[in-house]
């Protein structure tokens, strides 16, 4: 193996949701790996904060204000990556929210903005990077999956509904454009401490200990754990790995 396995240089990665929590993580991973990183999400002032983070460590990087539910936003912001950037090679599609409440009290709007912001989100940026990624060669699709992609739990069916979705998702995506020499893949992290956790924490008795009981890292993930998951699976290391599933979970999903 190579050292330019893992060499991203002259690459131009999209990360959506990537202004903070794993998306950020993954971000910072793949600018140190030598990509240039567009950062897209909606609140401008936390895009902007990682943009100057990441141009500081001396990658280049680029804030694309955008909400991802949007089709023509989302075709506007690939068209002006590829302008600005020169190319599209990665797309990391993170950005994601949870709506915490049982089926029953769910109403339809609710569901429909977490399968849009989660699921159909990938969907339009994935389509959205195909022509660039062809005409370049190849290209690297990761999507941002859960644990909730292989469990249940009473409080989350449109996000699991959504995050099950992801990986099915994936995996035609990786049939579709395997030809092209594009690898589409997921991560399921596990419970990782972010802004979303944060909330999850304040919602659910007890859920911080049971996490710690259950993972057999004993500890929740941090941002930085998805950095080299994200360098894998951006780089050449990873050419004949597609369709995958990946979990990031500290063991979470292996525990009896
Ligand atoms: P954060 O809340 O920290 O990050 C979510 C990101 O999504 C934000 O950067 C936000 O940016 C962006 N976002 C949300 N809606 C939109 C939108 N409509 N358009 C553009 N950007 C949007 O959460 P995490 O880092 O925890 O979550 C990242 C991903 O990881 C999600 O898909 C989540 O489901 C998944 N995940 C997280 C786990 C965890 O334990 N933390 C576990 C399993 C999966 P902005 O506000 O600027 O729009």
């Amino acid at each position: 193996m190579k050292a330019g396995h893992f060499d991203l240089s002259g690459k131009v990665a999209i990360v959506t949701g990537g202004n903070g929590g794993i998306g950020l993580g993954m971000a910072r991973g793949l600018a140190e790996a030598g990509a240039a990183i567009a950062i897209v999400g909606r609140n401008e002032a936390k895009s902007q904060a990682a943009v100057a983070e990441i141009e500081r460590s001396g990658a280049r990087a680029i804030s694309v204000v955008t909400d991802v539910t949007d089709k023509a936003a989302v075709a506007a912001m690939a068209e002006r990556v590829a302008r600005e950037l020169g190319r599209i090679d990665i797309l990391v599609n993170n950005a994601g929210i949870n709506i915490r409440k049982p089926p029953h009290a769910l109403d339809i709007d609710e569901w429909n903005s977490v399968i849009a912001t989660n699921l159909t989100s990938a969907f339009l940026c994935s389509q959205a990077v195909y022509p660039a990624m062809k005409a370049a060669g190849g290209g690297k699709i990761i999507n941002i999956g859960s644990m909730m992609s292989i469990f249940g739990a009473s409080f989350a069916p449109a996000y699991a509904a959504s995050k099950g979705g992801i990986v099915q998702f994936t995996r035609s995506c990786a049939c579709a454009w395997a030809a092209d020499n594009i690898q589409a893949n997921a991560v399921l992290p596990g419970w990782i401490d972010t802004d979303l956790t944060k909330r999850a924490r304040e919602q659910i008795d007890g859920l911080h200990d049971r996490v710690l009981a259950r993972t057999p890292a004993a500890r929740w993930g941090g941002i930085e754990d998805f950095a080299g998951i994200a360098v894998f699976l951006a780089s050449p290391a990873s050419d004949f790995v597609t369709g995958t599933a990946i979990p990031v979970d500290g063991g979470y999903s292996i525990m009896g």
